[in-house]
């Protein structure tokens, strides 16, 4: 062990060693260079190309010092993945060798052939052109053998066709607005207003081997037949609880991996289910937040195969236990390290901190479509509203203190404050603690802990941008509105409380306190007028709504045409989805379970028969009421399947229209889905272990 521990290095020397960041730039690139590229990177300065030339070469000579022999423009595209093409940085020279060459404008700008990724129809498939562009806010870092440069990806006409780009404009929005308000209050030193994310990641562990033997996993990341288990979450033995050893040492190299791209990994668990973990990270800028968590879900997978393990993020793996999601906390901070949603120790008369709660209010209350849409995909529709994470409504959580607060200012009450309690353990050794002001509310979708407001409605699988790119471009709408009414005030205090009180006359509907997960707040909520968008198929036409497109429009995140582009994207990855799984249950029902059924019933009808040979006349009940059960669901399940397979093959689930497509998927399709789903379910409980084909949710579950 000592050996072992001795060669390795330490944390702060793995942490960042992948990543060409502020310490290798000022180390390594000319002191003028680096000046400048500082300026682009903090305060978005255009680079010149001698700069750029000078800073791809640095990057080059310390990429391969490190290994590497490729370069890549690593950005990311509609479909919520990342993507790559690589090149080397061989150059011939005149006498037949080669040397390695980097230049500015292959660092800047590259041209992959865009043609195969998800456009929504915004580029016909001959304009084949794309564009990637260097992010220089987000660090290069070394991966295997290449140098992956963050990037933005756009087409040849200029559309945008990323998850990137609208995310940076969004935050650059966000900036101009705060500001405003920031001078309002006579803050003359901030320069820049930036958001931080910090998200929770949860995702399952399971056996390499038993996953093979899952087409249903492989093929669609969940499972789509299992009966569950005798045990599954009820005991609460898993959450918190001791790590075991298989899981713990991937948990180690992850950590590892993670550190040495840069990436703040800092909190480990196990989760609610069998089988589920958690991850997160320290919270940092939003863009660089939501490249670290592309990044963590894809090391994630990639170690987890290195300890014959399968690293599951579908929201939604198994039936009867959790899914899984993503926590996105969510702030907003000055250059100057003031985070705005800190409400301080007097929150009653931290008036700045007021409108900016207030304007998160009004936003979350105006445009809850588009939270709901943010977080829209066919795996997540598994999740929201099942008892294990939030309602499809949206709501925010707020606590006592705040509540207290804001309800004074809009009857123009005095505000009498809480006592700050501690809480008192009565052991003499254990220090008594200072208690929060307020409780952790964990059914609530959007709940203010603190000093952030976390975002608890995300699937594991999603990228985190879409979710920011809404959260930042709301709260710079309200915040403009507000600085211009604001904007030449004599008495900013009064105007200020005369906002918040009409804020909470109009908008306090969206602050509810109480239990999310409960049947009494969907009717609540009902009689509030609060949206239920069920399903994503629900929520997604909202976002082409006028309110909406005037928003993206008005604050230049996205063109009309890229918005109707998203829209279609969603919504065809919707069908896909569902089909795939459609297909993928028929298959294995064809192939595998009627077989498997029919040959275990082939085999207690030889049994009867055998021992009727010994003594004839004996009744063979157990074997005979299997056989007759067995028989009945074998046919059931041969009709459920051909229904699905008819229903498939109908145009319907391909017409023009991708609503009407989609429509079709979820009031047809999912249900022809559930019905068969039913059948092999119970069928899998009368088959003997020998003849299921396929392994359980017990094994699936309990045998990392
Ligand atoms: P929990 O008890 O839910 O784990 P924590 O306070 O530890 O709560 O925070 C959870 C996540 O919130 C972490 O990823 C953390 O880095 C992030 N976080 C904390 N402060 C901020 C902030 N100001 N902005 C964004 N994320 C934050
Ligand atoms: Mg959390």
């Amino acid at each position: 062990m000592g050996t072992c521990s001795e060669n390795r290095k330490s944390v702060p020397e793995l942490f960042g060693s992948s990543v060409f960041n502020d310490d290798v730039m000022q180390e390594r690139l000319p002191k003028d260079v680096y000046r400048s590229l500082r300026k682009t990177i903090d305060e978005g300065k255009d680079l010149d190309l001698n700069v750029a030339n000078a800073v791809a070469n640095a990057m080059k000579d310390w990429a391969v010092e490190k290994g590497a022999t490729h370069y890549t423009h690593w950005f990311q595209p509609l479909n919520g993945i990342t993507a790559e093409k690589h090149d080397s940085f061989i150059s011939p020279t005149s006498d037949g060798r080669v040397i390695m060459q980097f230049s500015g404008k292959e660092l800047i700008k590259g041209e992959p052939d865009a043609s195969s990724f998800p456009s929504g129809g915004l580029r016909a498939t001959f304009e084949a052109r794309g564009y990637t562009a260097w992010d220089p806010t987000s660090y290069a870092f070394v991966k295997g053998d290449s140098l992956y440069i963050p990037t933005a990806f756009c087409s040849y006409s200029g559309e945008v066709l990323d998850k990137k780009t609208p995310l940076l404009r969004s935050m650059e929005d966000l900036n101009v607005q705060a500001l405003r308000i920031l001078r309002l209050f006579g803050d003359q030193k901030a320069k820049r207003v930036i958001t931080t994310v910090g998200p929770e990641q949860e995702y399952f562990l399971v056996d390499k081997a038993l996953y093979d033997q899952r087409p249903d996993l492989r093929f669609t990341g969940r499972t789509l037949f299992g009966a569950k288990a005798p045990k599954g979450q009820e005991l609460e033995d898993h959450y918190f609880g001791a790590i075991k050893p298989r899981v713990a040492a991937f948990m180690k190299d992850l950590d590892e991996e993670l550190w040495k791209l840069g990436i703040l990994a800092k909190t480990k668990h196990n989760e609610v289910a069998p089988a589920q973990h958690e991850l997160a990270p320290i919270f940092t800028t939003t863009n660089i937040a939501t490249d670290h968590n592309q990044l963590t879900m894809e090391t994630m997978k990639n170690v987890a195969a290195k300890h014959g393990l399968v690293c599951l993020l579908h929201e939604k793996p198994f039936d009867g236990v959790n899914g899984s999601g993503k926590h996105n906390n969510w702030s907003i901070s000055t250059d100057t390290g003031k985070n705005l949603l800190d409400p301080g120790k007097e929150p009653a008369k931290n008036t700045q901190f007021l409108l900016f709660l207030a304007a998160i209010i009004k936003g979350v209350d105006e445009y809850q479509d588009l939270l709901r849409i943010s977080v829209a995909s066919a795996g997540n529709d598994h999740r929201l509203g099942a008892n294990e994470a939030p309602p499809a409504i949206i709501s925010m959580f707020l606590g006592d203190e705040l509540s207290a607060i804001l309800e004074s200012i809009e009857y123009d009450a005095p505000y009498v404050g809480a006592q700050q309690k501690k809480l008192e353990t009565g052991v003499h050794v254990l220090p008594d603690l200072a208690m929060d002001t307020t409780d952790r509310n964990r059914t609530s979708p959007f709940a203010f802990t603190g000093n952030k407001f976390e975002f608890r409605m995300l699937g594991s699988a999603i990228s985190i941008s879409c979710p920011n790119i809404m959260l930042n471009t709301i709260a710079a709408e309200e915040l403009r509105q507000f600085a211009d009414k604001l904007e030449g005030s004599a008495n900013l205090e009064s105007d200020v409380r005369t906002l918040v009180r009409q804020v909470m006359q109009e908008h306090k509907r969206i602050i509810f306190n109480g239990d999310g997960y409960s049947e009494a707040w969907t009717q609540e909520a009902a009689r509030r007028g609060l949206l239920n968008l069920r399903t994503t198929v629900d929520a997604l036409p909202r976002y082409l709504d006028k309110k909406n497109v005037d928003l993206f429009t008005s604050h230049k995140i996205y063109t009309e045409a890229e918005m109707e582009a998203r829209y279609e994207t969603i919504m065809e990855e919707y069908c896909k989805t569902l089909n795939i799984e459609a297909l993928t249950m028929s298959e294995m029902t064809r192939q595998d379970i009627l077989l498997s059924v029919s040959g275990y019933v082939a085999s207690l009808a030889k049994s009867v028969a055998a021992q009727r040979t010994v003594c004839a006349g004996l009744p063979c009940a157990a074997e005979t009421a299997l056989i007759k059960k067995l028989s009945g669901l074998l046919d059931q399940a041969y009709e459920k399947v051909e229904a699905l397979d008819t229903l498939l093959a109908d145009g319907k689930a391909e017409s023009h229209n991708v609503l009407t497509s989609a429509t079709y998927y979820k009031d047809t399709i999912i249900p022809a889905m559930e019905a068969l789903r039913a059948v092999v379910d119970q069928m899998e409980v009368h088959v003997s272990s020998k003849y299921w084909p396929y392994p359980t949710y017990g094994d699936l579950m309990f045998k990392v």
